[in-house]
């Protein structure tokens, strides 16, 4: 005999709770099936302790730029354990508020890995569920290649279990993951290189964010090897060994961090027995409304191979609640001009199309604008990572259509931002922003010459 509901969660990370969440506060049955613990990838091995870590960073870099101020600080060197204890500690109370919030919002919880029996109904362990609708929100898992020596190396989710700081560590991936680890080990004082088989590092960011960031990285003392294929990794008597297809070799690590990055979680759900169709890489293609093939079955967050953030999961979790039983059979997330940021040292922010999408979609009436300097807050510093932006505008009107920054507080500057550009913000309305001074947001509304006009 199974148990029914109206609308049955797989995977209990942002967009499951928040469909879920949705789901109940309009009255519904509702049910999240969870094999690990309440919160998911963000939570537990992702943006949080992730963001933990940046801070720490961050105030490692401060007291090292302190005295230059007067400020008589000097580090006394970092406590390994007694930060990653505090950051499980916050971590273990998001897990424990998620556990109460979701029975007091008379959700059923159910512990366990769910996989299909038909299109209706899902078993856990022994137990059958069934449901009017049934999302998957499975989220993803980090890549290990095949290769030889592989499980030399750890993930992501091995750097969030490190018991102490690697003194020397190769991070395998020019992705935003890769870089944010490589910032937070390398400030913490990690001898860090940076493995990327593309000639860039984030390639699929703009240009000029590539190369400012691979300018403060190197200037932070990270190393940096791009166009390696990585073939074997190997131990040695002196460490751990990268070694590229060409022959190339890398030496001496600790810690080899595979980052190249993740893939969804359908392979244990079997797909098969309900009829959803899945790519041979595992992501489930969905319609705009996170439809998928099969009527009543929906997937959404990571699993959909769509912008993988935290925020884009939640905010399809709750279209779909609301599709489904709010009365708005139309409602649906728009996935054009989703901002992101990338938490290295200084942070990376972005809305909008990069120049070579900007090119492509409106070919010559492009109007670009670009800035780069070092911030203020390092006037009495005798360094200072560089600030880079960029705003990309389109057509007479001039309508901005990509915003690009790397620099101190870009990650809190951009969400106003994306905002304007998501209204259709032109390079007129910025200019008749008054600027706030003296900070580095005003440099976006101060823009005056263009680096390249249409023609
Ligand atoms: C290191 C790292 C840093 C990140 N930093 C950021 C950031 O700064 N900002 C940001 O926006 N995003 C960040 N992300 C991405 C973000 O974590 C994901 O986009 C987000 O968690 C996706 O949510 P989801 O609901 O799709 O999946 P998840 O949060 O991964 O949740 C899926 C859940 O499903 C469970 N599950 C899987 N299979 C089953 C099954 N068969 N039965 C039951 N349960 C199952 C899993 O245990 C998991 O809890 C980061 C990710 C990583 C790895």
């Amino acid at each position: 005999m199974s148990q029914h509901f109206d609308l049955i969660a797989i995977g209990g990370g942002s967009g499951g709770l928040a469909v879920a969440e949705k789901a109940a506060q309009l009255g519904r049955r509702v049910a999240v099936v969870e094999s690990g613990k309440l919160g998911g990838t963000c939570v537990n091995a992702g943006c949080v302790p992730k963001k933990v870590m940046w801070f720490g960073a961050q105030l490692a870099a401060a007291v090292a730029d302190a005295p230059g101020y007067g400020i008589a600080a000097q580090s006394q060197g970092l406590d390994w354990s007694k930060l990653v204890a505090g950051r499980q500690r916050y971590v273990a109370a998001i897990n424990e508020y998620w556990d109460g919030y979701v029975e007091r919002q008379g959700i059923t919880r159910i512990q366990g890995q769910a996989r299909f029996v038909d299109a209706k109904t899902i078993a856990v362990g022994d137990q059958h569920y069934s449901a009017d609708h049934l999302v998957i929100a499975t989220g993803g898992r980090p890549i290990v290649p095949r290769m030889p020596g592989a499980e030399l190396g750890i993930t992501s989710d091995g750097f969030f279990a490190l018991e102490t700081r690697p003194k020397r560590v190769a991070i395998i991936g020019g992705g935003y993951i890769g870089v944010e680890l490589a910032g937070v080990l390398r400030a913490f004082g990690s001898e860090v290189t940076v493995v990327a088989l593309e000639d860039r590092l984030l390639f699929l960011f703009d240009p000029m964010i590539s190369e400012t960031l691979a300018e403060n990285m190197s200037a932070e003392g990270i190393e940096m090897r791009l166009e390696f294929e990585v073939a074997a990794l190997e131990q040695d008597a002196d460490g751990l060994s990268l070694v590229a297809r060409d022959g190339a070799r890398l030496s001496g690590f600790d810690t080899i961090l595979w980052a190249v990055g993740r893939a969804p979680n359908t392979r244990e759900l079997n797909l098969e027995a309900a009829g959803v169709k899945a790519q041979p890489n595992g992501i489930i293609p969905t319609d705009a409304f996170q439809n998928t093939n099969v009527p009543g079955i929906y997937a959404l967050g990571d699993v959909t191979g769509r912008d993988p953030l935290t925020p884009v999961a939640i905010a399809a979790g709750r279209r779909l609640g609301e599709r489904l039983f709010g009365g708005k059979p139309d409602l649906k997330l728009d996935y054009e001009n989703i901002p992101t940021v990338v938490f290295t040292h200084p942070p990376i922010g972005k809305v909008g199309l990069t120049e070579p999408e900007a090119r492509d979609r409106f070919g010559d009436t492009l109007t670009v604008y670009e800035t780069a300097f070092t911030p203020m807050r390092y006037a009495l510093n005798d360094h200072g990572p560089k600030t880079a932006m960029k705003l990309i505008c389109a057509g007479p009107e001039e309508r901005v259509v990509g915003i690009h920054m790397i620099g101190d507080g870009v990650d809190e500057m951009l969400q106003g931002f994306a905002v304007a550009l998501k209204m259709g913000a032109t390079k007129a309305d910025l200019d008749n922003t008054v600027a706030i001074h003296p900070c580095s947001a005003e440099e976006l509304v101060t823009l005056k010459v263009p680096v390249r006009r249409p023609g």
